[in-house]
């Protein structure tokens, strides 16, 4: 086979025979060639295929893709290289937490070189080793070794979210349409562009049908442009390379083809971007609320570290170099005590864990942080059709002029029939006339009814509704009867035109042309002047019309969908006899939405159609959950007012006899009337893509969050407005997409409802561990402090020297920051959701995470957690409130380590309880005890590791510890109990307040 990828003397417009072997570099010059050097907008089309080797009818075939693929790679921009592992670690230490602790090493370092060096010859000069400044570095790289663990699993999170929603696009390949991922598309791929779409490479345009790309990303032209194959006469700039299609705009309107002549790099973008960085990492609400409580706190006890230096100094006096080391490292303890150091790594695991949840429940959220807006929505903007509704379209009544019949038949199967309300036969009169509305109906459809792999099964290709209009057709047999009618050209359906219509050729009548035309019933009548009754046309009267209207309400009200349908004759065999039209050559069905005028106008009205479309089962307990949520649920759709309000009221978004507000009635608003309107009126009827977005900023204005759904191109400046931009995952375009922080993979409301209900649990979760690690760091803080005040009144202080005595050590401290009370933290952060979630209004999105009453939990419980470890630490001295004989023969130095042993440990137990009582405020920590499982295996993990702390020799160097006896364990945790009791005791008192 010939490997030749692009035949240059297709360019060159020389043939000349060349040796084999200089094959592969003449394939080279070739790309080059056509990639860097040949302007393709100057070749044609066709030229551009040969050389590109591909057959524009059929594409490439899938074996030389992928060989093209290999060749040229990724269709991708070259990001900047990935930072590489050791970088990534080495940034672990990049925080100011970890250069207080740095700088605690520093100085505990210096105390140890001080005493060492002021040490009398001989005698013994403090420890072997500054095992403290050791012991801190080590803690440091353990933590950056977790830290750098638990960020590369948040980032496999977002990678996998950022494939799942990873852009695809159409092509065709080996003869058929296909979607592919965009990274895989090469030189000769054909791209098969439709509305929404965003273009995945640089290509020549081989045909276009109404084409306009806004190029805005690359020209800074903000108006859409129309393309057209033809072949260009000069070189022109990019904005005016009409024939060429360019990676990364976007397609606003119509239909085209064309040849990939560069992907990745080789494309303008690529030129343009060369070295494209990720750079949006910008903080998050609450990383920055995270970064302000570590700095007030860094604040904090740097005032504490200066107020008890002070204090000491005044009071005691510095009387020896011993002194000053002490207080050095007492300030050493105190910064390392108020530090929450595990705190920045933890919350983004829990919030990747979450998310990943999400994801398997169809929310695709796209980035981390996205859930935390999610829990805050106000009000949530929903389109009707597919999301509330199922989007199976059945036509249920034809209203025709002189009758109403009833189709039998259920889903997309064609088999039924028309029947009478009544029973009776269908007479013939009325027959007729059913059968040229759907012939209408037939001819202006995109839709393709296909048969399933199985027989009897059905698969729908293209829009629902136009698909149950070709349902209905075959169960009638109008498609027989209208069969010999081809398509000629077209004027596409919108969401703003309401109606689309086509000319058909008759093949029986000498080609004659016919208009067919559907739409809105309402909107299309009014381009209706006759009548088609009985086999004769009559002039339409303002009877009829009435009629005609009266009967689109009647059906409305019944939450039917209507489609009106209408013909016209043209009595020409030629698109170039009427009036008004111009057709371009690209010899696909030419699209004349540029004349619908001349089209659209002196129709005779057939008839309409009235289609249901069930609301779905569970959208109604979601519209209801998301009411007690606090959260307002809005209908926006193209459908009539009555259709609408009817579904909307079946669903419980408004009551009974609720009104729609239509999109002519929001125009004719000024500010402050909308903004009225709309904190009122939930269904939204008759409206175009462009009052979303009015919509959206009316309710941002009146302090909402707002989530808004959208699929069609036309809807992505809503979208992207919208505080949560929610695109549709399967009838959703790329656009849209692209512009929308969440993708519904099912195209479901409820799915909506449920990612809100999971942000929410996620955001209680994070304020659950907050409340956990804060208390501690709270806690240490007041035992280093109460600790030195009180340290002569406990014992602490050595009687028999002046100076300071460190009531724990920084490396236990350190200790229990960052491990035993990590993986509690972590088990919380995947606690199951409390019942009552969605029985809170929304969190407004200025509150702080950490609230008054947040902090009244944290430092009630620290000062608990304080007492009780210097009262057990007290305990054990010979000194102070309580007296232990038993150790009075050991001198104070050795006094301490067993004391320190114990205060260390009651605190890490005070933690575990805290843990339980930390799941909720008002709660009691005895509801639901064992319902987290991963909280109770973390809790045993913490108890191991302090067992290990404790018994083993080398950790009990390291860190200052001494083996407890039996006994001693139970002192611990009776009295780390205290601090559950404290809580629970609190938790009642804030019950009966709330209560009141
Ligand atoms: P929605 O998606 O909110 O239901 P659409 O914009 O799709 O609203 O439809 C608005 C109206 O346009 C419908 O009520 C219907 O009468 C009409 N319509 C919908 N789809 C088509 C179509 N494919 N061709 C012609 N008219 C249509
Ligand atoms: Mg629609």
């Amino acid at each position: 086979m010939d490997d030749r990828i692009i035949d240059p003397s297709a360019l060159s417009n020389e043939s000349h025979v060349e040796p084999e072997d200089a094959q592969e570099s003449r394939e080279v010059k070739a790309q080059e060639a056509l990639l860097h050097d040949v302007d393709p907008s100057l070749v044609d089309a066709d030229r551009v295929a040969t050389a590109l080797d591909v057959d524009p009818r059929t594409g490439l075939s899938a074996a030389e893709a992928k060989r093209r693929l290999e060749k040229f790679g990724p269709n991708e921009l070259a990001s900047a290289p990935p930072v590489p592992k050791w970088k990534k670690f080495l940034q672990q230490f990049q925080d100011p937490l970890v250069y207080l602790l740095l700088a605690a090493t520093a100085i505990s370092l210096v105390a140890w070189i001080i005493e060492k060096v002021n040490a009398a010859p001989g005698a013994e000069g403090g420890e072997v080793l500054p095992f403290d400044a050791i012991v801190i570095v080590l803690i440091l790289i353990v933590n950056a070794i977790l830290g750098y663990m638990q960020e590369a699993k948040a980032e496999e999170a977002v990678n996998a979210l950022s494939e799942m929603t990873a852009p695809t696009s159409n092509v065709l390949r080996d003869g058929r349409v296909e979607r592919i991922n965009t990274t895989d598309i090469v030189p000769g791929d054909i791209l098969v562009l439709g509305e929404g779409d965003t273009v995945p490479a640089d290509g020549r345009l081989l045909a276009a049908a109404s084409l306009r790309i806004a190029e805005a990303s690359l020209t800074g032209e903000s108006v859409p442009v129309s393309k057209r194959p033809a072949t260009l006469e000069t070189a022109k700039a990019l904005g005016d390379r009409a024939n060429m299609v360019f990676n990364g705009t976007s397609v606003t309107q119509g239909t085209g083809r064309a040849i990939v002549t560069g992907t990745g790099m080789n494309t303008q973008v690529g030129k343009i971007a060369d070295l494209l960085q990720s750079t949006d990492d910008e903080a998050t609400p609450l990383q920055k609320e995270m970064n302000h409580v570590s700095k007030i706190l860094g604040i904090a006890v740097c005032i504490i570290a200066v107020v008890v230096l002070l204090a000491l100094a005044i009071l005691e006096g510095f009387h020896s170099v011993h002194d000053v080391i002490d207080s050095l490292l007492l300030a050493v303890s105190l910064a390392v005590a108020a530090v929450p150091e595990g705190l920045a790594a933890i919350l983004t695991v829990v919030l990747a864990l979450g998310v990943q949840r999400m994801a398997a429940h169809h929310a695709i959220v796209k980035k981390l942080h996205s859930v935390e807006t999610l829990g805050s929505a106000s009000v949530i903007c929903s389109d009707k059709t597919g999301t509330l509704t199922r989007n199976e379209m059945t036509v249920e009544r034809i209203v025709v002029p002189s009758g109403e019949v009833e189709l039998t038949g259920s889903g997309y199967a064609p088999e039924g029939d028309m029947v009478s309300l009544d029973g009776a036969a269908v007479p013939e009169d009325i027959a007729n006339e059913v059968l040229a509305t759907l012939g209408a109906g037939l001819l202006a459809n995109d839709g393709e009814l296909r048969e399933g792999d199985k027989p009897g099964t059905w698969e729908v290709v293209g829009d629902p509704t136009e698909v149950s209009l070709v349902v209905a057709a075959r169960k009638t047999h109008a498609d027989k009867k209208y069969e010999h009618f081809q398509r000629v050209a077209e004027i596409p359906f919108t969401s703003e035109r309401k109606r689309m219509s086509v000319i058909a050729r008759n093949a029986t009548d000498a080609g004659k042309l016919t208009v067919f035309a559907k739409g809105a019933p309402d909107v299309l009548l009014s381009y209706c002047d006759r009548i088609y009754v009985n086999g004769a046309v009559r002039k339409l009267t303002e009877g009829d019309r009435q009629d005609i209207l009266a009967t689109v309400e009647r059906l409305s009200r019944e939450a039917y969908r209507t489609l009106g349908e209408a013909y016209r004759p043209l009595d020409t065999d030629s698109l170039a006899q009427i009036p008004g039209i111009r057709t371009n050559s690209t010899g696909e069905i030419p699209d004349i939405s540029e004349q619908a005028d001349v089209i659209e106008a002196h129709l005779i009205w057939n008839g309409m159609v009235g289609i249901i479309d069930p609301p779905r089962t569970e959208v109604r307990d979601a519209v209801s959950e998301a009411h007690r949520a606090g959260i307002r649920t809005v209908m926006i759709t193209g459908d009539h007012p009555l259709t609408a309000a009817r579904i909307a009221s079946d669903l419980g978004i408004i009551a009974k006899d609720g009104k729609a507000l239509t999109g002519d009635e929001l125009d004719a608003m000024d500010e402050p009337q909308l903004d009225k309107a709309t904190s009122e009126v939930s269904v939204y009827a008759r409206v175009a893509p462009e009052h979303k977005l009015k919509i959206v900023e009316s309710l941002q204005r009146q302090g909402n969050i707002v989530a808004m759904t959208g699929d069609g191109v036309n809807d992505a400046p809503a979208v992207k407005a919208a505080d949560i931009g929610v695109a549709m995952g399967i009838t959703g375009t790329e656009v849209t997409k692209q512009s929308a922080k969440m993708i519904l993979a099912d195209d479901n409301f409820s799915t909506i409802v449920a990612a809100v209900r999971e942000g929410r649990g996620i955001f209680d979760n994070i304020r659950k561990f907050l409340r956990y690690l804060l208390s501690s760091n709270v806690g240490e803080v007041f035992t280093v402090f109460f600790g030195v005040v009180f340290a002569g009144w406990l014992g602490i202080k050595n009687p028999a020297s002046v100076g300071v005595t460190v009531p724990l050590l920084a490396t236990q401290l350190l200790w229990i920051n960052l491990l035993t009370d990590a993986a509690p933290a972590l088990a919380m952060g995947v606690d199951p959701m409390t019942e009552d979630v969605m029985d809170r209004k929304p969190r407004k999105l200025t509150d702080r995470v950490i609230d008054g009453a947040m902090w009244g939990d944290i430092v009630y419980i620290g000062i608990i957690m304080a007492a009780v470890t210097l009262i057990g630490m007290d305990m054990h001295l010979s000194g102070g409130l309580f007296t232990d004989r038993s150790v009075s023969a050991m001198g104070h130095d050795a006094q301490m380590v067993e004391a320190r042993t114990m205060g260390f440990t009651i605190l890490v137990f005070a933690q575990l309880f805290n843990a339980l009582a930390s799941r909720s405020h008002l709660q009691s920590a005895f509801v639901g005890l064992f319902s987290n499982k991963w909280l109770w295996g973390a809790i045993g993990l913490s108890v191991v590791l302090q067992l290990f702390v404790i018994y083993v020799p080398f950790l009990n160097t390291a860190f200052g510890t001494t083996p407890l006896p039996p006994m001693a364990w139970l002192e611990c945790i009776g009295l780390a109990f205290f601090v559950l009791l404290a809580s629970e005791i609190r938790k009642i008192f804030l019950r009966m307040r709330a209560k009141k």
